[in-house]
C-alpha cells in the first residue's frame, strides 16, 4: 500500500530524468534498508528471484550440489537453486509455523550439500538458532528467504540478519513494496561486493568495460528505489497494520473448531505477508468449495501454494508420502484477504462469509464489497 513519500520522490525521479538505475534513490533505499534489517550491508536489484540468484552464485553454488530448501515455499526458491545448475533438497513443513521443519534438515544432508535455504514462510520466523547449529556443524551456509518476512524478529534480531545472507522481494504483495524489487542483505562485506559486481553484468568497479566474470543485468531502477525508500519509512506502520488485522482474523476464527492458523511461536515477531487458514479433517466442505463461496462474495481466497516436490520440474515418484504436514497445509489452506488497506469491516466479512461456508452460524455482518486479497489483481 502507499502511504507515505512514494509520489514525491517518484516525482522527483520524473523532475531531474534520473528515471534508469543510477541516481540518488538507489543508495538512500539500500543504505536504509540495510539499517532496517540491522544489516551492515544490502544490494539492490530487480526482484526477490534474481536476489535469491545473485546470493546462490556470489556462495558459489554450481553444478553436482545440492541445497537445502523447504518443500512448502513459492517456487522462486527452489528454481533459483536450478538455475545455478544445483539440486534443491526438499524438507517438510513443521505443523505450528509451517515452516521447514529443523528436526528434518539433517537427514538431508549429503557429502554434496553446501548450504541451506530457510523461508520465513508468510512473515513468520523460522527457529534460526536450530538451522545456525547444524549448518555450522556441517560447514554449510544459510540463506534466508526473507521474501515474505520484512522487518519479521527472531529472538529480538530483524530476520535476514541472521543466516550468512538474507534476500527479500518487493512485489506487489508483500510487506513493503516497490512494484517489482528485491534486495540481498548481508553483514559480509566480500559476499555484499560479489553480489554487486554480479548484478552489474561482472563488470570490474575499477576498470570500465572490463568483465572477469559473467554477470547478469539484475539492477533495480531509481524509480523503484523511489518507492521503496518511502516504503522503508513507514515500515513500523506496515507492520502494524497486518498485526492488527491478523489480530481481529484471529478474533474471529480461533473460536472456530476445526480451523487451524500458525502459531506464534514465543519468540518470534510474525508480520503476516498472509493470513492463512488450514481447514481440519472435520470440516465436511472442500476447499474449493470455499473459495468459489467467497468469491461469490467479492472476497478472494486464495488457495495456498503446491508444495515444490509435487511440481512438474521437481517432482520424484521416489519421495512420495515424505512431505505430510507441507501436503495437508497446501491442499487444506486458504490465504485470506491481507494488505495494509484492510479495514475491520473487511475482516468481520471475510469471516462472515467463511465461517457460513463451512456452515457455521452466521454471527457475522452480511458480506457486500468486493475485497481484494492485496494491493495487486491477478498476482500469484
Ligand atoms: C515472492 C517470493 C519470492 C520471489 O520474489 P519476486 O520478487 O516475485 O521474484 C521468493 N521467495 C518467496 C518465499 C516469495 O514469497
Amino acid at each position: 500500500m502507499l502511504a507515505g513519500n512514494e509520489k514525491k520522490y517518484v516525482l522527483d525521479c520524473l523532475d531531474t530524468n534520473w528515471i534508469s538505475s543510477r541516481g540518488a534513490y538507489i543508495e538512500k533505499f539500500e543504505t536504509a534498508f540495510a539499517k532496517f534489517c540491522g544489516v551492515k550491508h544490502a544490494v539492490s536489484c530487480t526482484n526477490g528471484t534474481t536476489a535469491l540468484h545473485l546470493a546462490l552464485v556470489a556462495l558459489n553454488v554450481g553444478p553436482g550440489d545440492e541445497v537445502i530448501v523447504p518443500t512448502l515455499t513459492f517456487v522462486a526458491t527452489a528454481n533459483a537453486v536450478r538455475y545455478c545448475g544445483a539440486r534443491p533438497v526438499f524438507v517438510d513443513a513443521e505443523p505450528r509455523t509451517w515452516n521447514m521443519d529443523p528436526a528434518l534438515v539433517e537427514a538431508k544432508i549429503t557429502p554434496r550439500t553446501k548450504g541451506i535455504i530457510v523461508v520465513h514462510l508468510y512473515g513468520h520466523p523460522v527457529d534460526m538458532d536450530r538451522i545456525m547449529e547444524i549448518a555450522r556443524r556441517h560447514g554449510l551456509f544459510v540463506l534466508e528467504d526473507a521474501a515474505e518476512a520484512h522487518g519479521a524478529v527472531y529472538k529480538g534480531q530483524v530476520v535476514g540478519s541472521i543466516g550468512d545472507v538474507g534476500t527479500f522481494s518487493f512485489f506487489g504483495n508483500k510487506v513493503l513494496s516497490t512494484g517489482e524489487g528485491g534486495m540481498v542483505v548481508t553483514n559480509d562485506e566480500q559476499l555484499a561486493q560479489t553480489v554487486q559486481v554480479l548484478k552489474e553484468q561482472g563488470m570490474d568497479q575499477n576498470r570500465r568495460y572490463w568483465y572477469p566474470v559473467i554477470g547478469y543485468n539484475y539492477r533495480m531502477t531509481n524509480i523503484a528505489a523511489a518507492i521503496g525508500l518511502a516504503q522503508v519509512e513507514k515500515a513500523q506502520w506496515h507492520i502494524q497494520r497486518r498485526l492488527e488485522i491478523a489480530a481481529w482474523y484471529r478474533e474471529q476464527l480461533e473460536p472456530i473448531p476445526g480451523l487451524m492458523m500458525q502459531v506464534e511461536e514465543e519468540w518470534a515477531r510474525h508480520v503476516y505477508q498472509f493470513f492463512t487458514v488450514v481447514l481440519g479433517q472435520d470440516i465436511p466442505v472442500s476447499r474449493e468449495q470455499i473459495i468459489a463461496h467467497l468469491l461469490e462474495h467479492g472476497i478472494e481466497g486464495r488457495p495456498v501454494v503446491y508444495p515444490m516436490h509435487t511440481l512438474p520440474p521437481y517432482a520424484d515418484p521416489a519421495l512420495d508420502g515424505e512431505f505430510p504436514v507441507a501436503g495437508m497445509i497446501a491442499s487444506r489452506g486458504i490465504n485470506l484477504p491481507t494488505w495494509a488497506g484492510l479495514t475491520r469491516a473487511d475482516a468481520r466479512r471475510v469471516c462472515g462469509a467463511l465461517l457460513e461456508a463451512i456452515g457455521t452460524a452466521t454471527l457475522f455482518d452480511p458480506p457486500s464489497n468486493s475485497v481484494a486479497i492485496d494491493s495487486t489483481v491477478g498476482t500469484s
